[in-house]
């Protein structure tokens, strides 16, 4: 007998898998949960954790970004793995080429790249 195991830490690595969650938050679309009082406390809070500046590059941060969407990242929980970027860097992120919406996974990697490569450049400054 074949048995089906949900775990926390697949829930949420994908859009889908996001708006399951959401969905069990009582948030119908991601639109909703963006307009929500949740949403401006925990982006407020990561604000103040890792500061106003993009990480990935020299930019002031507009937005916050998430690079996964388990229960405990859109509840706030954990804001490890939320980070401040600029507008610039997000739609590097998030969109490929013909503004096509790339993978959470590859957004992801992506971001790690980019990460490494912003960290030893400023670690070599
Ligand atoms: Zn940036």
């Amino acid at each position: 007998m074949e048995t089906l195991v949900i775990t926390n830490s697949c829930h949420g690595e994908s859009y889908g898998s996001r708006n399951t969650n959401l969905a069990m938050m009582g948030f119908m679309t991601y639109a909703k949960y963006l307009k929500s009082g949740l949403w401006e406390r925990i982006r407020r809070k990561v604000f103040a954790q890792k500061g106003k500046h993009c990480s990935l590059c020299p930019s002031d941060a507009t937005l916050i970004h998430h690079n996964r969407y388990h229960l405990v990242d859109l509840t706030g929980t954990t804001t490890e793995h939320l980070w401040p970027l600029c507008e610039e860097c997000h739609s590097f992120l998030e969109f490929g080429p013909g503004n096509a919406k790339k993978p959470l996974h590859e957004a992801k990697a992506t971001f790690l790249r980019m990460q490494e490569t912003w960290f030893d450049f400023c670690a070599n400054l």
